[in-house]
């Protein structure tokens, strides 16, 4: 009987004890970059010629010389095979959930019978890994083109185990990104040509500037043993069913709560390995929901922040295993409880500063503070149904416009201090303009602003894009996700913004007006174009859902209809503009989102009619036949009226089973017919609004009375682990 099973799991993941891990002798800062090929080890294992160029590629962005490849391969290769290396694999991010990899030996024949270690440039630099099992949208199809893999200088290789990972883009050789690094690289170029240009008008020296990505990964432990008793959970990352614990968050007692044993063992030791690969952790606590964490390193460049957010991700999921957990990064594994995302930590910098750091030094740079401040936010509102695209999956639909979390309307939150700071620049008087030495410069009366801001910047945990100080929060970034999505599509829409920016202060600029003077007035404009975008209150309120819909924000909720917004003329404009992606290549990549989408609701749906009518019912069924066999008997033994009135109650729950489970079945025959009537779509688009609409549905109101067939069934034959042996044993 199933129920056995449950018992045996949830006895087994009680006596799981924590695993010891095995702590190096060194510090931390010590074993920092261990497996990374990164300039210490350049320096020591290639030559002189060699390294300077590496540097130049690294620091400069010089593009990558290939005549160096052979002598770069080879310094990789022998300080690899010093680690035990035997193979090495080009790395890369399709355009799924995760990252690719297939591995090679070193090994060659010699020519002489015997074998040798050999790993040449033109390996290292490109490959053509077998692509016709990747997602692509139709471009390889139309173009008939095959995939390559060309090598990332930028971000270092590394080795895992016995393997040489080599972080590379993944393109086809017609030229289109078939991954999230191509575009996400040249939205970094994009912002930083354009972010300099406008910090020069500031800084003229400036020759770069930086984007930063501090990212914070939620996520949720779940027993292994529990973990595998649920078809849900394994096949789809989330319970489809399941009653609400009597007990969850309600108390807050988990939030910064001490750290079980089992789990800071997992923490440390995933730590280790993230260090030892070169990921700067910091911080880990509990997190708001029973089982949830959190781990988040200092902010990096962010083309590196997400390779090792990739990652990061990879190596949790692996040693969870090993403590016995499984690690859950799904946006919504349970209903009831918060959901998890991954707050992207976004900020622009110079060899100087942080570009949203307020200085309150000069005038001046208080404007180039109040500049990069409203053209951030300029961009947000230009493209505020794009940004939200962007964040958008069949997964993270679950927690977007939930309670806990940013709603699914993208607006920005500034705090006070900013708030007041921009209403004073609108309002400031043209008629400040000073002479002085024969120059026009502007009496700029811009308050200086407290350094204090930085750590004191009012928290408002509502708002999906928030101003905290020194960056922006882009909160509304789904656990699961690949942050590229996001950082790609916001980076392009800064960059547009900057660059707009620019063109307006130079046009003026070539009719004679001063420079400061040329910024202020466009600035002006722009604090009163954005002000639809600024929002103080509480995003989750219903009240902000109506005033949203008034500004004009996109209040889309169905993901399908979401994924439009990247094929709006002003979203193609804007990425043709910044030269980031190319409408084809949007309209591939919306190919593979739509059918993404329905893949993973189809899967969903199938799982759980799996779970309805062969986990559930036959258990039910069961129970309601012992139920009857009681009534029966108890009418043997008493004369019928008083058989009666003792029977009542459990009269009472055979028909409530009855009623529940005729809906489930009816309705699982429902979701089925439905599901293989939407499935002769041929419009992925088309598809994936049917599977939102129609087949989505059903798992809800199914679900409705699964639930609560939970609550009356006896606890000792249902099948499945429990919410409250999920959530709270570790
Ligand atoms: P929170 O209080 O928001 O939970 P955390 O300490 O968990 O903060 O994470 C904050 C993240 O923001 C870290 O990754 C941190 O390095 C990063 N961060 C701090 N300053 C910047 C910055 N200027 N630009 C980008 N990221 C930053
Ligand atoms: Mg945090």
């Amino acid at each position: 009987m199933a129920s056995k099973l449950r018992f045996k799991v949830v006895d087994d993941a009680f006596k799981k004890r924590p695993v010891r891990v095995k702590v190096p002798d060194e510090r931390p800062s010590e074993y920092f970059g261990k497996y990374v090929f990164d300039k210490k080890k350049m320096y020591k294992y290639l030559p002189a010629r060699v390294y300077e160029k590496m540097c130049d590629v690294i620091d400069n962005g010089a593009p990558f010389d290939l005549t160096i490849a052979d002598a770069v391969a080879e310094g990789m290769k022998k300080w690899a095979m010093e680690l035990g290396v035997t193979h090495y694999t080009h790395w890369f991010q399709p355009l799924t959930e995760g990252t690719a990899e297939k591995h090679d030996g070193f090994v060659e024949h010699d020519g002489k019978g015997g074998m040798v270690e050999e790993f040449e440039g033109k390996l290292l630099v490109q490959q053509e890994p077998d692509a016709s099992s990747f997602p692509n949208g139709g471009i390889r199809s139309t173009f008939e083109a095959r995939g390559y893999s060309a090598w990332d200088p930028t971000s270092p290789v590394f080795v895992i185990g016995d393997t040489l990972m080599i972080p590379t883009v993944f393109i086809a050789f017609t030229g289109e990104a078939l991954d999230y690094k191509v575009p996400l690289k040249k939205s970094l170029y994009a912002v930083d040509k354009a972010a300099t240009a406008v910090c020069q008008y500031f800084y003229p020296e400036v020759k770069k500037v930086t984007c930063n990505l501090g990212w914070e990964q939620e996520y949720f432990l779940v027993d292994e043993s529990l973990f595998s008793a649920r078809p849900d959970l394994v096949m789809t990352g989330r319970t489809l069913m399941g009653h609400d614990s009597a007990k969850n968050q309600q108390m807050d007692d988990h939030y910064f709560g001490s750290i079980p044993e089992r789990v800071e063992n997992f923490m440390r030791d995933i730590e280790i390995q993230a260090l030892e690969l070169g990921i700067p952790c910091k911080t880990r606590h509990n997190e708001v929901a029973p089982n949830q964490f959190e781990l988040a390193p200092i902010y990096e460049e962010t083309n590196l922040a997400i390779d090792h957010n990739m990652l990061m991700m990879s190596i949790m999921k692996r040693v969870a295993i090993k403590h016995g957990f499984r690690c859950l990064l799904h946006e919504k594994p349970f209903k009831g409880v918060n959901g998890s995302g991954k707050h992207n930590n976004w900020s622009l910098s110079t060899d100087t500063g942080v570009l949203l750091h307020a200085p309150g030094k000069t005038p001046l740079d208080n404007i180039r503070f109040v500049t990069f401040i409203v053209e951030t936010l300029k961009a947000v509102y230009d493209h505020n149904g794009l940004l939200k695209a962007a964040i958008s999956s069949a997964t993270n639909a679950h927690r977007l416009g939930a309670n806990e979390a940013p709603p699914a309307i993208i607006s920005s939150f500034l705090g006070r201090t900013v708030s007041e700071l921009l209403e004073h620049v609108e309002k400031a008087d043209e008629g400040d303009e000073l002479t002085i030495a024969g120059k026009t410069e502007l009496k700029l009366d811009i308050p200086s602003i407290p350094q204090l801001l930085i750590d004191n910047t009012d928290r408002n945990r509502t708002s999906p894009f928030a101003f905290t100080g020194n960056r922006f929060e882009f909160r509304a970034v789904g656990s699961l996700a690949n942050c590229a999505s996001a950082m790609l599509a916001l980076n392009a829409a800064v960059a547009e913004s900057l660059m707009n920016f620019k063109e307006r202060v130079d046009g003026m600029i070539s009719k004679g007006v001063g420079k400061e003077v040329a910024i202020l007035r466009v600035l002006k404009e722009d604090i009163k174009y954005i002000k639809p975008i600024h929002f103080e209150g509480n995003g989750y309120s219903d009240e902000w859902k109506a005033e949203a819909a008034r500004r004009g924000l996109d209040c889309e909720t169905s993901c399908p209809l979401i994924y439009d917004a990247y094929l709006k003329d002003s979203t193609v404009k804007m990425f043709e503009k910044t030269n980031v992606m190319t409408r084809p290549e949007l309209e591939a990549r919306n190919e593979i989102k739509w059918e993404t989408y329905t893949k993973k609701i189809q899967i969903e749906a199938r799982v759980f009619g799996d779970l309805c009518m062969n986990h559930i019912i036959p258990v039910v069924t069961k129970y309601q036949s012992m139920l009857i066999d009681n009534v029966h008997k108890l009418k043997e033994i008493f004369p019928a009226e008083k058989a009666m009135k003792i029977s009542a109650n459990n009269l009472t729950i055979i028909e409530k089973i009855s009623e529940h489970e005729s809906f489930i079945v009816e309705n699982v025959a429902k979701l089925i017919s439905t599901r293989r009537e939407v499935n002769k779509i041929e419009s992925e688009r088309e598809k994936a609004i049917a599977y939102h609409d129609q087949v989505a549905p059903f798992l809800e109101s199914i679900r409705y009375h699964v639930d609560k067939l939970e609550q009356i069934v006896d606890d000792e034959v249902w099948p499945l682990p429990k919410y409250r042996e999920l959530l709270f044993i570790i």
